[in-house]
């Protein structure tokens, strides 16, 4: 089976408040784009890696990639508007003969083997999809603009979705097909009838969007 990864670097982190995207940020003494990058390259279940760059940053992240030497690399194109855009951008790098993408967002920098490999598993069983979760545990409130609660809703099999998220090539490009938009793959998956399965995700793939989520996941470098 042929697993391809698109790794989407095109945000731009507007609220680290950076003269430069996201990926670009300083995570120790490299780019953060740099540490998932290195991850899916040393991965055994991957076997070749688009990268999804911020627009006019292609240059940058194949020189990261070079640097880093990893081989595994096989385009870098330019994101779009909204992150579904840039899947949609980096599944059209990907074979026709894939069977299965690994789409991950390089603002969670802590990808591991383990966690790739609870998303891949399944799809041998039957799944269109599996999505790494945690089970909320905070109490959770709708809330009008103004903070008034509205109400109070059931945490009762409510879980917080992160990426690695894997699926069947061509399930991934049916759904992503025409304009819908969804915040994950397994939206769109979801939205066209797919079976989208939960494994258990990882308190380390944090997502970074603020100055304190960079300095957390520094210190766990
Ligand atoms: O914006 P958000 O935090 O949901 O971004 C999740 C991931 O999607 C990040 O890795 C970001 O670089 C990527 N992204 C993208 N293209 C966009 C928006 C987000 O590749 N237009």
């Amino acid at each position: 089976m042929s697993v391809w990864a698109i790794l989407l670097a095109a945000g731009r982190g507007e609220r680290l408040g950076l003269d430069h995207p996201k990926a670009f940020a300083k995570l120790g003494e490299e780019p953060l784009l740099a540490e998932p990058l290195r991850r899916l390259e040393d991965s055994d279940w991957i076997d070749a890696i688009v990268v999804v760059a911020p627009p006019e940053w292609e240059e940058p992240v194949i020189l990261l990639a070079e640097e880093l030497g990893c081989g595994k690399v096989n385009a870098c194109v330019a994101g779009g508007a909204t992150r579904t855009d840039s899947v949609r951008a980096g599944l059209a790098e990907v074979p026709a003969d894939a069977l299965v993408v690994l789409v991950h967002d390089a603002a969670r920098p802590f990808v591991s083997d383990e966690v790739i490999e609870r998303v891949l598993a399944p799809l041998s069983e039957g799944w269109d999809g599996v999505v790494p979760g945690l089970p909320v545990s905070d109490t959770l409130k709708r809330v009008e603009p103004d903070g008034a609660v509205v109400e109070t809703v059931s945490r009762d099999s409510l879980y917080a979705v992160q990426t690695p998220q894997a699926f069947l090539v061509d399930v991934l490009r049916r759904a992503a097909a025409g304009d819908g938009d969804a915040t994950d793959c397994a939206g769109l998956v979801e939205a066209a009838g797919g079976r989208v399965k939960v494994v258990p995700g990882d308190e380390r793939l944090l997502k970074v969007t603020t100055a304190d989520d960079l300095a957390k996941i520094a210190s766990w470098l």
